[in-house]
């Protein structure tokens, strides 16, 4: 299974390059429904929470939650993607530089409440961005390179405040038909990389198959909704 994927690796480049062509069939247009179901779960009656979106892209859940008074911090290596986000929002946004983080920038709304790193997320910390009250994930850990998990994981920890929540889409599929990103991420593994620091709840398994997947030669494609409690 999984050891079909071990070793593969995205560079940066790459990305920046998929940008570029404007091969984003990841991205929803109308935002994830599993967001939409589990928001309250998400937010838990709470209002004004920061949220993380990492490995954003141009999510558009990011207006969602901003528009129900939550601020929302992203973290993004496509300045394109960041710019796509406020033009297709139509938000204004300045942009500025990172202190302590040579080369990056942040691109914030007007309004001040959607921040988003340009930068790899690797270079954030508690330090810069601070903690979170809630996480949405989704093309994020199954985007990471399977070499860089247990990484991302524990920043990702080093970013959850006392009580907060992490919402956590993976997705399964024969990883012998599909060498990915996204990547297959079994239960198991999501318990070796968060299961010491959190309380892991399986939410949701929804058949997602489409086109899309049929033409990476798969039959089939799930997603998997996880709550982490923190
Ligand atoms: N979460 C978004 C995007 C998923 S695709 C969505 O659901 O639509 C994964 C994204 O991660 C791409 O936009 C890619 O440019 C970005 N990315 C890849 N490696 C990254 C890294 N190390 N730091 C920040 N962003 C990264």
């Amino acid at each position: 299974g999984a050891a079909a994927q071990r070793h593969r690796a995205v560079p940066a480049e790459e990305w920046l390059q998929k940008w570029a062509a404007g091969k984003t069939g990841f991205h929803q247009e109308h935002g994830h429904p599993l967001l939409k179901k589990y928001l309250d779960v998400l937010l838990n009656g709470r209002n004004g929470l920061r949220i993380f979106f990492p490995l954003c892209g141009k999510a558009v859940e990011m207006k969602w939650l901003a528009d129900l008074g939550h601020r929302v911090v992203g973290a993004e290596i496509s300045e394109q993607a960041l710019r796509e986000f406020f033009s297709e929002q139509g938000l204004p946004y300045r942009e500025e530089p990172v202190p302590g983080i040579p080369g990056a920038k942040v691109l914030q709304s007007t309004s001040g409440n959607i921040s988003l790193y340009c930068c790899s997320i690797y270079d954030l910390s508690s330090a810069v961005v601070g903690k979170f009250d809630g996480v949405w994930d989704r093309g994020a850990l199954v985007a990471v390179n399977p070499c860089d998990r247990e990484r991302y994981a524990s920043l990702m920890i080093s970013l959850m405040e006392k009580n907060s929540s992490y919402l956590l889409v993976t997705v399964l599929y024969d990883p012998n038909k599909h060498k990915g990103p996204p990547f297959y991420v079994p239960e198991s593994e999501i318990t070796s990389l968060f299961g010491s620091q959190c309380e892991i709840k399986c939410l949701e398994k929804v058949d997602a198959f489409s086109d899309r997947h049929r033409d990476w030669g798969l039959d089939y494609f799930l997603e998997v909704l996880y709550i982490l409690k923190f």
